[in-house]
């Protein structure tokens, strides 16, 4: 249905795409992201669905980890912690972040331990989320779709004790919300497996309108809603995600962020 209008932005020209993430790089711009984003806000439109992300993909969720690890460290006097910036998140791994912020490799190793329970405990909870900042230049693009005139879902693994925080976190960060064809779609409860979830909730979302546009950092996710709407442009946001083997299918297009080449001041470093 949406084959047409869809640009083709498979292989970069020259270009190889890394076979997995590089981390988070929210003010990185380039043509291809340009025309991605235009895509998106092209297909926009009455009757048809977006369904978003929250995570790692609409909002930057380094902040909120940086801010327990800094709990624990007061609480326990772990200082080392404080070291933590957003700059050495790449991937989950705790201890390979805490070697990237300087911290020897045995303390490191401790401390990974110490603040993966610490993190497992907190960062699911409702909220934690308040600490998240939206990702650069998202929440003017989500409302350029609203205003096209979409059905907006956000479709996220959170769970729904953690819809408080979240609802929250939309209004604070200036995302549409609290309106007519603005939908969030949580987890029932943080044990129910993320992608699965997200499969089942397609039957919801189609309810609401053809899904014409989708945008996820978890490879599994983008590759399941690609297989589900082959006829929809489905981005691929590369931040960061899970340890899951999976990459994302050949022919999707990736972005760093949702700023576009034109709105990018010059004295920003990536
Ligand atoms: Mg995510």
């Amino acid at each position: 249905m949406f084959s047409q209008q869809v640009p083709q932005m498979g292989e970069v020209a020259g270009r190889a795409r890394p076979p997995r993430s590089r981390g988070y790089a929210p003010l990185e711009v380039s043509p291809e992201q340009d025309a991605a984003l235009d895509a998106a806000v092209a297909l926009a439109g009455p009757g048809r669905v977006v369904v978003l992300d929250l995570d790692g993909c609409l909002f930057d969720s380094r902040p909120r980890i940086i801010h327990l690890l800094r709990e624990l460290a007061g609480r326990e006097g772990f200082l080392e912690l404080y070291a933590v910036q957003p700059q050495h998140f790449v991937d989950w791994d705790l201890r390979a972040t805490l070697l990237r912020a300087g911290i020897g490799a045995e303390r490191a190793a401790g401390l990974a331990v110490e603040g993966q329970a610490w993190f497992n405990d907190r960062f699911f909870r409702s909220d934690r989320v308040l600490h998240d900042h939206a990702m650069p230049g998202a929440p003017p693009f989500v409302w350029s779709l609203y205003t096209a005139g979409a059905t907006l879902v956000y479709l996220t693994g959170r769970h729904e004790d953690m819809r408080p925080g979240t609802e929250q976190a939309l209004a604070n960060a200036g995302f549409p919300w609290n309106r007519p064809r603005v939908h969030l779609l949580m987890k029932p409860d943080v044990r129910t497996e993320d992608t699965h979830f997200k499969g089942e909730a397609l039957r919801e979302v189609c309810l609401l309108g053809q899904p014409c546009v989708f945008f996820d950092n978890e490879p599994a996710n983008v590759n399941l809603f690609s297989t589900a709407h082959p006829e929809a442009l489905v981005v691929f946001v590369e931040t960061d995600h899970s340890p899951r083997p999976d990459q994302p299918a050949a022919g999707l297009p990736w972005v760093r962020g949702f700023l576009r080449q034109a709105e990018r001041p010059g004295c920003l470093a990536p």
